[in-house]
């Protein structure tokens, strides 16, 4: 069965789809725009750090982008869902529902409030949050009480439900959502991955409560290091603002604050930079959709592998492309990832799954089986949208 995995065969595929010699990265950002001139701007003006009009533009422009009433820049995605979850209500001591398949940072950021991650398993179609595998867990353990959902078992609250877009495509937002509201618990989004990305015409992240979006270097657009929090609440986002800016109060000369603040401003430098990426964000993402559309048919004749491609209902950003190793060759993915990165065609394997961090392992959980059986699978392969120039 093993040699139905042809890893010489899939490593001349990447190569031919990536279409240039040596050395290809996973993603690397591009800078074509106006990037140079505002950052010259900024120094020019000496606005390089926590105020200026760029933090403002960016604001605006990633508002309007993503059809989200308010943006509130940040420092970088991690604390923009920090926040996103202090103001969605979670307190030390609480449960977060988070996907067991995800970045490590949404569970940290439930963590940097004292509360517990609780993880919930990945469903193949989306490769993000299980709703079904949410509403058996939330039956099984959930108990409706005075001050909301407790766990039975821990006696905790459970505070929020944090769904994650892997690679950039959306979970089935209407699944997740009509659990949220059956259990009354508000749903944050974690769309870091996600910037540009659709589920039925509506950008993701502006579905929860609030959401989180990255703007890290390795993203589909970057500010070097950045966040921003989104939400359509007029209140929650005024606190978001009040709260990643040191909770100061609004006066011309003095230095007064209302509560603990946080210093998670966005420097000037970074949003001037913001700003010239996301002028060019819709032709990165119709350049990454057509790589992946190369993918998908170059990989069409090979067996025992295949190319994860959006589901039903979704544009997504396809932000890193993902191949999905057939479950009887899994045992093959090192070698594949060997292989390729040997060829200069960085490739990856999806993360560790959060419940078999040291710090997360006595967590509670629900079954994980999908969540492990994809890891086993998965494989991002270079994703730039350098790659489908021509
Ligand atoms: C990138 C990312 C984050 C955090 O973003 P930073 O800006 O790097 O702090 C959080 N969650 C997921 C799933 C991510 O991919």
């Amino acid at each position: 069965m093993a040699e139905r995995l042809n890893i010489g065969g899939i490593v001349e595929v990447v190569r031919s789809v990536a279409g240039v010699a040596g050395s290809v990265g996973l993603h690397e950002p591009e800078f074509c725009g106006n990037e140079k001139s505002y950052l010259n701007d900024c120094i020019d003006s000496t606005f390089v750090s926590s105020i200026g009009k760029f933090v403002d533009r960016f604001e605006e422009m990633l508002s309007e982008h993503t059809g989200s009433r308010h943006a509130i820049a940040c420092v970088n995605g991690t604390a923009a869902l920090q926040v996103a979850l202090q103001l969605a209500g979670v307190r030390a001591n609480d449960e977060v529902i988070v996907p067991a398949l995800t970045f490590v940072a949404t569970a940290n950021s439930a963590s940097f409030l004292g509360a517990v991650p609780h993880f919930i398993d990945s469903e193949d179609r989306t490769l993000g949050l299980s709703a079904k595998a949410l509403a058996e867990r939330l039956e099984a353990i959930g108990e409706k009480s005075q001050e909301g959902v407790r766990n039975s078992e821990t006696g905790r609250r459970i505070a929020a439900i944090v769904p994650m877009h892997a690679f950039g495509h959306p979970v089935d937002l209407s699944g997740v959502l009509a659990v949220a509201e059956a259990w009354s618990l508000p749903m944050v989004e974690d769309a870091t991955e996600s910037l540009g990305t659709l589920y039925r015409n509506r950008h993701t992240g502006t579905f929860g409560l609030l959401s989180a979006l990255s703007f890290n270097g390795n993203k589909i657009i970057t500010t070097g290091g950045g966040g921003a929090i989104l939400t359509n609440d007029d209140e929650l986002a005024r606190r978001a603002k009040h709260i990643t800016t040191t909770a100061k109060m609004n006066h011309p000369w003095a230095f007064d604050h209302d509560e603990v603040g946080y210093n998670f401003r966005l420097p000037n430098l970074n949003a001037a930079l913001g700003c010239a990426q996301l002028e060019q964000l819709e032709g990165f993402v119709q350049r990454k959709r057509r790589l992946a559309d190369r993918y998908r048919q170059a990989f069409d004749g090979l067996s025992g592998i295949r190319v994860f491609i959006e589901p039903e209902g979704a544009r997504s950003n396809y932000w890193l492309n993902c191949l999905l190793i057939d479950e009887n060759v899994a045992v093959r993915r090192d070698e594949l990832l060997t292989a390729l990165n040997q060829a200069g065609l960085m490739a990856r394997p999806a993360w560790t799954p959060i419940h078999r961090l040291p710090m997360y392992r006595k967590c509670p959980r629900g079954c994980l089986d999908v969540a492990e059986d994809l890891e086993q699978r998965i494989v991002n392969v270079p994703s730039s949208a350098r790659l489908a120039h021509g």
